[in-house]
């Protein structure tokens, strides 16, 4: 019975830590499906390096991004803040771009270049991508950097907007300079997700100030650390639906607010850019009706990284399950639909529960199957 024992360990052992580091080294990925008209390129766009208070080197920023099959990230190092300035001196605000950029040449990796204009609240830290020299944004007044930015023709984004050092109870608050800024052209998108927080009143800003949907990590160690990725953790990103993959289609995408935010179990966006992108995830397929029964077998598949969670929302139910479905990342769940009549043809609708298209709002989606 022992030596059995040691025998089916010794089989099993290699398949079981196989099976391991197939699922470690699929769940750290970070892509979604392209949606009709568009890729889907995952991005994370506000990172720091020893440039300014990160605690690494860009290449490090590179290898990360390249581990999590990133499309596309920036350096996005503070302009005003440089705790390590006695062993890096300030000579060139553009180096930890320059660098990235080198890094990133063997990899399928777009590196835009960006700087956090770091300024006191109002109007707090903003992030201004796609400039072309950093160092003309350090400049002693606020409005001057913002005005240097527009000029190199900056995207601009809200930085953490329910920071606790710019806001006790943790509620994003739009000032009057922001709103100036908004009219201005001189802000664009607000981070709905900053590193581990969620804010729902930076998302009803974004609804209401017609701004981009943004979530970053605002990395300054390590993103394995940060995020537990060898426990199934991933950084927060910014899905954008570019036409091509280039620095000019991505800017294009982020001033036309084509994002998606994807951040622990949660795909935060707006309807016309969530729904596409849950109906590229989940797909249905038929397996016919089971024996002479009405009971349609049906498989929903789950084509993204993103664990979903449906709510029976169909004029039918289902034998085996209750009306809610758990889609793990990747994988797939079988349904016994109970459609009481041999249809040849059936629809399922769901809400999508941990999809946000609003606070407290959640979307609907419809599938379509034809019964064999
Ligand atoms: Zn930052």
């Amino acid at each position: 019975m022992k030596l059995l024992h040691i025998a089916f360990i010794i089989i099993c052992l290699p398949i079981a830590s196989l099976a391991q580091i197939q699922t470690h080294q699929h769940s750290r990925v970070i892509q979604f499906p392209d949606v009709p008209g568009y890729l889907t390129l995952s991005t994370d766009l506000h990172q720091h390096t020893v440039f300014s208070d990160g605690y690494v080197w860009p290449n490090i920023r590179v290898l990360e991004a390249a581990a999590d099959s990133l499309d596309v990230i920036s350096m996005t190092d503070h302009i005003e803040y440089l705790p390590h300035k006695e062993e890096i001196p300030p000579v060139n605000f553009n180096r930890s771009h320059e660098l990235a950029s080198q890094y990133a040449l063997p990899y399928d990796l777009v590196v835009i270049q960006g700087a956090e204009i770091t300024r006191g609240y109002p109007p707090g830290h903003t992030n201004a991508l796609f400039i072309q020299d950093a160092n003309l944004l350090n400049v002693p007044d606020s409005v001057d950097a913002f005005k240097e930015a527009k000029r190199q023709g900056a995207f601009l984004f809200w930085n953490h907007p329910d920071w606790f050092r710019d806001s006790d109870d943790a509620v994003a608050t739009l000032h009057d300079l922001h709103r100036d800024f908004i009219k201005n052209d001189m802000l664009h998108g607000i981070e709905v997700v900053n590193d581990l927080t969620y804010s729902e009143e930076a998302l009803q800003i974004a609804l209401d100030q017609n701004l981009t949907i943004m979530g970053t990590s605002d990395i300054h160690g390590l993103v394995d650390w940060q995020y537990h990725v060898h426990e199934g953790g991933h950084r927060p990103v910014t899905l954008v639906f570019a036409t091509e993959r280039t620095t000019e289609s991505i800017k294009e995408a982020l001033f036309d607010r084509r994002t998606v935010v994807y951040f622990n179990d949660m795909l935060i966006g707006r309807e016309q850019h969530v729904k596409p992108l849950l109906n590229a995830c989940i797909a249905l397929s038929s397996n016919g009706y089971i024996g002479t029964s009405t009971v349609l077998g049906v498989t929903l598949s789950n084509n993204s990284n993103a664990l979903l969670i449906l709510a029976n929302q169909s004029e039918y139910n289902f034998r085996r399950d209750g009306d809610v479905i758990i889609l793990p990342p990747g994988g797939e769940k079988k349904l016994e639909v109970k459609v009481l009549a041999n249809l040849d043809e059936i629809k399922l609708d769901f809400q999508v529960m941990n999809a946000i298209t609003a606070p407290g709002t959640h979307p609907e989606i419809s599938i379509g199957v034809k019964a064999n």
